[in-house]
């Protein structure tokens, strides 16, 4: 068992209020990614689990049992930070071993528990090693193998991936959901990379100032964001946002466009509403009644595609077009929305709409 539950989590920092009624409930076995920007509370929410942080409020419960009161040691989580901190005076095998020569374990278990860590991480030639002749990305798979190698109740990951350069993070965000695959046990992992979480989690806790905004499963919340904020935080390029009103079969831009109002679309005339488009789903190709128009404002090549900013009277459009398109600044374009995929959001709650 590994279920990890926080009940309305509170913590104040002088006037910063870290955390603001932080409710998490991590099921058995996920890999459970928190993402959110610098400063939202993912640090201080994965300490108050690990009973780092005296909480103002709130609860916490693993497998079951309100541990809130539990020691960092009675609470049996294993912590990966960002930086590995290693024991530099120890081998990368002496730092492995640490927490089971702290439980007494036999030498033979020992060993053989090493051993096959190592060997999932794929670290044996380094194990002789001082982190001193180790790389960033060598030391920092010694420190996940110091915390698989415990077999505690679940892994507390605080962006462990951030030292490492852009390739060997890619890499090891395969390798991590493949441990993950393969040894099994509740990871909780916190990231401001939104890649990163949409890549390796099951579900995601999108967090705000303290505050959880939304959680689902990747697709949840990159095609059903809750709000405003989490549709713009998840996916790159960044969706854009149009101001605009229902009026009978349509939708009436601030900026004078008129696009057909899709079915789904619900809110009564006249409310302020917030149209929101992914690069995606927008084209430059004649594909439909629903157009935009616009004028061409940038283009950004990203080899396997271009993004074309589109420029709709003061607002702009990002959309997603073949990597060969080309056109002179201000030229006079139709953008094709595909509104079964839009997203409308309330302009004043920021709210998606049902
Ligand atoms: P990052 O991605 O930058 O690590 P985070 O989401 O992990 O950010 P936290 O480290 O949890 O954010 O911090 C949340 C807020 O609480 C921030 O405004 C931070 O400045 C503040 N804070 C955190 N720890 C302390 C502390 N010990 N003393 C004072 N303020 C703190």
């Amino acid at each position: 068992m590994g279920t990890v539950e926080a009940r309305g989590l509170r913590k104040a920092f002088g006037e910063v209020q870290a955390l603001d009624g932080v409710d998490l409930d991590v099921p058995d076995g996920a890999f459970f990614v928190v993402l959110g920007p610098s400063g939202a509370g993912k640090t201080t929410t994965l300490r108050a689990l690990a009973g780092l942080e005296r909480l103002d409020a709130g609860s916490v419960h693993l497998d079951g049992r309100d541990a809130t009161a539990d020691t960092p040691a009675d609470r049996d989580l294993a912590m990966v930070f960002q930086s590995y901190a290693l024991y530099p005076r120890k081998t990368a095998y002496e730092n492995i071993a640490s927490p089971l020569r702290a439980r007494r374990s036999s030498s033979s278990d020992i060993e053989a528990a090493v051993q096959q860590v190592a060997g999932l991480l794929h670290i044996e030639r380094l194990l002789q090693r001082k982190p001193a002749q180790m790389s960033g990305g060598e030391m920092q798979r010694v420190a996940l193998a110091r915390a698989l190698v415990r077999r505690p109740r679940a892994f507390l990951m605080d962006e462990p991936l951030t030292n490492l350069d852009l390739k060997l993070r890619v890499e090891m965000r395969t390798e991590l959901t493949r441990i993950h695959r393969s040894l099994g046990g509740t990871f909780v992992y916190v990231t401001n990379d939104q890649v990163e979480a949409l890549s390796m989690a099951d579900q995601v806790a999108v967090l705000r100032e303290g505050r959880v905004q939304q959680v689902g499963t990747p697709a949840e919340v990159y095609e059903r964001p809750a709000n405003r904020w989490v549709a713009g935080f998840v996916g790159s390029p960044r969706i854009s946002l149009l101001a605009c009103h229902a009026r009978g079969e349509e939708l009436v831009g601030d900026q004078g466009w008129t696009l057909p109002r899709p079915r789904w679309a619900t809110a009564e005339d006249g409310r302020p509403l917030l149209l929101g488009l992914r690069a995606e789903d927008l084209s430059l190709e004649q594909r439909g009644p629903a157009v935009l128009p616009g004028e061409l404002y940038g283009l950004e090549p990203l080899g396997d595609r271009t993004v074309v900013d589109v420029r709709v009277g003061t607002e702009m459009l990002k959309v997603k077009a073949r990597p060969s398109v080309a056109g002179a600044l201000g030229q006079r374009l139709q953008v094709t929305v595909d509104l079964d995929r839009a997203h409308l959001f309330d302009a004043g709650t920021g709210n998606a709409l049902p």
